[in-house]
């Protein structure tokens, strides 16, 4: 029997592609393999996204498009996953009549069964426990076959901040992490097909180990990946400053791969706006661990992510955050429009900005920081930076493209590298969101071998 086609779209963030990845290689033992095209497909699976309103609107046209597909195709099935459908559950079945199956954040394991219900009876089912801290990926398949040389790995899953604002809480769960043996094990088999740089996952990343008791802490994951072979560049996402402990702060100028860039969201620069966020730390506190963060590592890149006409903000707060911006001196920063979220306490918040403010104020903050990122962008024109080539460019075929350490995307000419392949690269020009390098002189023997240069090629730890 020939393999059954699957179409899976994923929507929204980083530990959704890895959610993706893991639902995959769980419907891959039951004979499906990927399709580009979803008028193909035997199922189409939509791994969803509720962070802003923005995101569920896609979800919504996209299902509206696949009614045509069902119609065509009788056998075709359409399952939904992911936070929105955590957080609509069953709702979906009853709005979408072709929608099969409805799979939350923490039932991946269910899978299989619903399938196997579906198949023989055809009932349609949403499964959708939050489980408490259970863990979501324990005892599934695990088959990767990476194509390319970067790899998420989700190392812990929930948050148990609540945050005003976040829906993440309601649709994730309570924070678990995953067993620290399971991670690093996933890690070698990722090193051994070839992965050089992996991205750890979770929406509190840095709690990690936390809730239990007597496994790694964060800082002590990062040292065991660091020891695996074959693993050339480590890499976090997401932060809670709070959780910015002074081992991972010095873990910077310590851990040899560890990237030097942290995403650190502060989403306000009012003390007034962070408490009513529930943030739970002041102004004063996040300046204080970045400048702790660029005394461990000089040339660390910093980004963030603000959000405006968050419930009663005034304009001084505004102007407290656009102050923040101008103090720090952020590499980049990620602005959105505060939206209500279901089941979120702000959505009660009574002093609700009005719609042309947040625009405003989106605009004034969004021209500031553009012109900010492009002059910390300008500061590595004439540098030889370390880039770990990705494969050729999306603007000019032509050309290779990679990252650097501080993960600034690089566009440079030259002889094509193989993905996998460090190079030495010295920048020419820096644009907004991409630099440009020139062609590498002594470029690398053909078959890509990693050379580590006795150059001084900047890593941002000056003085390794
Ligand atoms: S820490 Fe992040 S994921 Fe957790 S509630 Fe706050 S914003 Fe949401």
């Amino acid at each position: 029997m020939g393999h059954k086609k699957l179409y899976l779209k994923t929507f929204g963030c980083q530990m959704n592609v890895y959610d993706s990845e893991r639902i995959s290689h769980v419907l891959a033992a039951r004979n499906y393999r990927l399709v580009v095209n979803p008028s193909e497909a035997d199922l189409i699976f939509l791994n969803t996204c509720s962070v802003r309103e923005k995101p569920e609107q896609k979800v919504y046209s996209a299902l509206g498009r696949y009614r045509a597909f069902k119609k065509k195709n009788s056998k075709l099935i359409i399952g939904v996953g992911g936070c929105l459908a955590q957080q609509e559950g069953e709702g979906f079945l009853k709005r979408f009549p072709h929608v099969d199956f409805v799979i939350g954040t923490k039932e991946f394991k269910r899978i299989d069964e619903i399938l196997d219900d579906l198949e023989d009876s055809g009932k349609r089912s949403a499964a959708t426990h939050l489980n408490g801290r259970v863990d979501p990926y324990a005892s599934l398949p695990f088959s990767p076959s990476p194509s390319k040389v970067a790899a998420f790995v989700s190392i812990m899953q929930g948050c148990d901040n609540f945050c005003s604002y976040c829906i993440v809480p309601f649709v994730r769960g309570r924070e678990v992490s995953r067993p620290s043996q399971e991670v690093l094990e996933e890690i070698r088999v990722l090193a051994a097909k070839g992965v050089k740089e992996v991205t750890l996952l979770g929406q509190n990343v840095n709690s990690y180990g936390k809730t239990k008791p007597g496994e790694l802490d964060f800082a002590g994951m990062l040292k065991a990946v660091q020891e695996i072979a074959g693993i050339e560049r480590i890499r976090f996402t997401t932060s809670h400053p709070k959780d910015l402990s002074r081992p991972l702060i010095e873990a910077f100028g310590r851990l040899p791969k560890l990237c030097e860039h942290i995403h650190l969201p502060v989403q306000s620069g009012s003390d007034r706006i962070l408490k009513r966020m529930n943030r739970g730390y002041s102004g004063e506190e996040y300046l204080k661990k970045i400048s702790r963060l660029r005394q461990s590592c000089p040339r660390i890149r910093i980004t963030t992510d603000m959000i405006v006409g968050f419930p009663a903000e005034e304009e001084e707060d505004f102007r407290a955050s656009l102050e923040m911006i101008e103090e720090i001196q952020f590499d980049d920063l990620f602005s959105f429009k505060y939206s209500d979220r279901p089941g979120t306490q702000a959505t009660h918040f009574p002093e609700k900005v009005m719609e042309e403010v947040s625009q405003r104020r989106l605009t004034e903050l969004q021209t500031l920081q553009r012109k900010i990122t492009l002059k910390r962008n300008k500061a590595w024109e004439r540098e030889k930076v370390e880039v770990l080539v990705e494969g050729r460019s999306k603007a000019r075929a032509e050309d290779n493209m990679g990252r650097t350490r501080a993960n600034h995307i690089v566009n440079f000419p030259g002889k094509p590298f193989a993905a996998g392949s460090l190079v030495t690269v010295k920048i020419q020009k820096a644009y907004a969101h991409s630099l440009r390098g020139e062609s590498p002189q002594d470029s690398l023997p053909e078959d890509g071998n990693i050379v580590k240069r006795g150059k001084s090629v900047s890593r941002g730890k000056e003085n390794l």
